[in-house]
């Protein structure tokens, strides 16, 4: 314990003499992140020099191992830097699927060439990673993918398109589920493999949205030669991969609904309550709408139980246990709280929930704006709540089909 708090004073100490002081406190939203990658974009120079001074420790993934460019923290020390990380209310460095979706895969399925080559780069935020799992007929019925992969010599030759592929035109490169056997049952074909989004052949079409600020793109492989050593664990494998990849997704999309900066409970007062307290507040802090009231202290209360369970989740992922479809639970559960949470937040704010630009809203209202569209989606990607249903009944509960 006091070697804890020895590392705990060291971390303050440390954060406060290197985080720059503009990102203190600052409002953040999960469309604004540093995604990092070779054409990076930075809201300022001081997100640039903060991914800089905590990719060059490690601790962007602080509990990844060091020689992989990780921190090397123990689960303790790294819960205990994102304690301070919070209290100082400081956005992470570096979000997106390097670190949390494919980086936890080759940690668990990588070989060691693939681990040197993919994770320090991951954890210095110099590729930038999407995710190729999505096809026009495939999308809740994953297994029905028809992208194909024909072997030839140390290649694979890919022929065949993704959708929904979030952040493809701004990524490096790509993990993606491709068919090497049509000849066996659907599952069982399937390979998990990495490609570099500049292998010619390769090309992205933006899917635009009403909000304007689309992440979708369609990305197309027309013979795309991929080396075969870029392939994840086995050829024909790949399911087993693919699953405990979207078992890491899940948990990033709870995570991000529980106790993360992004998702609301920031140390102190949350963003819900902050928000309330502004717009509808009366002296001596008591907010008038009594309604609204009940409402913002139930989402308070569930928000909070979900965080520790949620932090339940990350001290086993970290004692080595792989996600499971327990993780469907979090996801369904964390959904549910992240989408009432925006709409509470837009009926406190009233019409200054409605800016998009210009004049009259200030940046936290047009935060706030584009969270709570962006909060629509939460029940569909990574899996439809839906699915995450049928999951819970038949491997949780093991109800029959
Ligand atoms: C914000 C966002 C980001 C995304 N990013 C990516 C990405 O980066 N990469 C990627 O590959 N994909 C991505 N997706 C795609 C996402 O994984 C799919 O949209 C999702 O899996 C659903 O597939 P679908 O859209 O084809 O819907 P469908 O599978 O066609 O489903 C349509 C409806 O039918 C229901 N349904 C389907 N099958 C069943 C069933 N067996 N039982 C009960 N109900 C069922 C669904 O719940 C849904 O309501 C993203 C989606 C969103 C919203």
């Amino acid at each position: 314990m006091a070697e804890l708090e020895d590392f705990r004073r060291e971390t303050r100490a440390w954060l406060e003499a290197n985080a720059p002081e503009s990102l203190v406190g600052m409002p953040f939203s999960e469309l604004d992140g540093t995604w990092g990658g070779r054409r990076a974009q930075f809201a300022s120079a001081d997100m640039k020099l903060w991914l800089d001074v905590m990719g060059g420790r490690g601790w962007t993934a602080a509990s990844w191992p060091a020689e992989y460019g990780g921190g090397g923290l123990s689960k303790a020390e790294a819960k205990v830097l994102a304690q301070e990380m919070a209290a100082l209310r400081l956005p992470p460095p570096l979000i997106g699927f390097g670190l949390t979706m494919i980086g936890p895969t080759l940690l668990r399925f990588g070989t060691e060439e693939q681990k040197n080559e993919h994770l320090p780069k991951i954890c210095r935020g110099e590729i930038r990673w999407c995710q190729g799992y999505s096809e026009p007929g495939a999308g809740s019925d994953l297994a029905s993918l028809q992208a194909k992969a024909v072997r030839d010599g140390d290649d694979f030759i890919i022929t065949g398109t993704k959708v929904w592929t979030s952040y493809a035109d701004q990524s490096d490169w790509i993990f993606c589920l491709v068919r090497t056997d049509p000849d066996v049952v659907k599952q069982a074909g399937i390979t998990f493999i990495l490609a570099d989004m500049a292998s010619p052949g390769v090309s992205v079409s933006p899917i635009p949205l009403i909000s304007g600020k689309s992440p979708f793109c369609e990305t197309h492989f027309e013979a795309v030669r991929v080396p075969v050593k870029n392939v994840i664990s086995e050829i024909n494998g790949g399911w087993t991969v693919a699953k405990a990849l979207l078992g890491h997704e899940r948990s990033m999309i709870a995570d991000a609904f529980g106790v993360s900066p992004r998702g609301g409970t920031r140390g102190g007062r949350s963003r819900l309550v902050e928000t309330a307290a502004q717009y509808l507040g009366e002296p001596g802090g008591v907010l008038g709408d009594a309604i609204l009231r009940d409402e913002i202290v139930q989402n308070e209360m569930d928000t909070r139980a979900f965080s520790l369970t949620v932090q339940r989740g990350r001290d086993a992922a970290k004692a080595g246990q792989q996600p499971g479809p327990e993780t469907s639970m979090l996801k369904i559960y964390g959904t549910e709280i992240n989408m009432r949470r925006n709409e509470l937040m837009v009926r406190a704010a009233g019409p200054q929930s409605l800016g998009w630009e210009g004049p009259g809203f200030d940046e936290a209202e047009l935060v706030a704006t584009r969270d709570w569209l962006r909060s629509r989606g939460n029940s569909i990607e990574g899996g439809t709540s839906e699915i995450q249903l049928n999951i819970i009944a038949k491997r949780v509960l093991g109800l029959p089909d």
